[in-house]
């Protein structure tokens, strides 16, 4: 397994998609996901150039974090949060993709460190109403981003979503988060708003069709995982 052509590979892609869509592709944020895999892999990828990695697992986080605190890496958590792991969220993340409530807003708020800059936050939808899945009802979102906007350690960034697996002719769901995404990105009060984080290995050229900025890849830069 060649982490370094794999990564590569996974650029070329998304370059290819950011054609085909008519987009631009260095608009396009490659997050590698990082979880089940090694620091020693996070190293590699990080020696080719890969700067922002995504983790869902809070204690397995903190330890690489700690491993590679020498390495100027963003790191994003992406995992479902609960209200005890919010300090540590706010303490050792820069971006965190996965809130659905105003009390987990609020906590990271509250304890970002002082000398940090404001967390980077998108607001996580559950698109296809899975009860099996995290995130805010789509009609819920907008009353979600105005409490949020107002905390003063947030930055308020955009939406996340982990879209239905669904066949290409179908991509409704992603449709429906562009939109969603669109809307609120044409009122003035949310002033950071510039992030669609959505797509991973099997839906990447959906999403980029349907204007992701942030697409979240595991499975094809660091292979299966155990
Ligand atoms: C694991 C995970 C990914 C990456 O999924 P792959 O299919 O391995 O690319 C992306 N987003 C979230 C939220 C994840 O939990």
């Amino acid at each position: 397994m060649n982490l370094a052509d794999n990564l590569r590979q996974t650029q070329q892609r998304i370059h290819q998609q950011a054609i085909d869509a008519k987009r631009i592709a260095s608009e396009i944020r490659l997050l590698a996901v990082s979880k089940k895999h090694p620091a020693s892999s996070i190293d590699a990828l990080y020696q080719s150039g890969q700067r922002d990695f995504g983790e869902n697992y809070l204690q397995e986080a903190l330890d690489k974090i700690n491993a590679l605190k020498h390495h100027s890496i963003v790191w994003h958590f992406i995992g479902p949060i609960q209200s005890n792991k919010t300090r540590a969220i706010a303490e050792h993340f820069q971006w965190v993709h996965t809130v659905d409530r105003l009390k987990i807003a609020q906590r990271l708020s509250d304890q970002r460190p002082q000398e940090s800059e404001a967390i980077n936050l998108c607001i996580q939808v559950n698109i296809d109403h899975e009860a099996s899945k995290s995130g805010v009802d789509k009609n819920q979102v907008l009353t979600l981003a105005r409490a949020i906007v107002t905390l003063p350690k947030i930055k308020l960034r955009g939406l996340m979503a982990i879209p239905r697996p669904s066949d290409v002719k179908d991509d409704s769901s992603f449709r429906q988060m562009h939109e969603l995404y669109a809307e609120i990105a044409s009122m003035s009060e949310f002033p950071h708003w510039d992030t669609l984080s959505m797509g991973m290995s099997a839906d990447l050229e959906q999403a980029i069709a349907n204007g992701a900025n942030i697409v979240r890849i595991g499975t094809d830069i660091f292979g299966p995982r155990s």
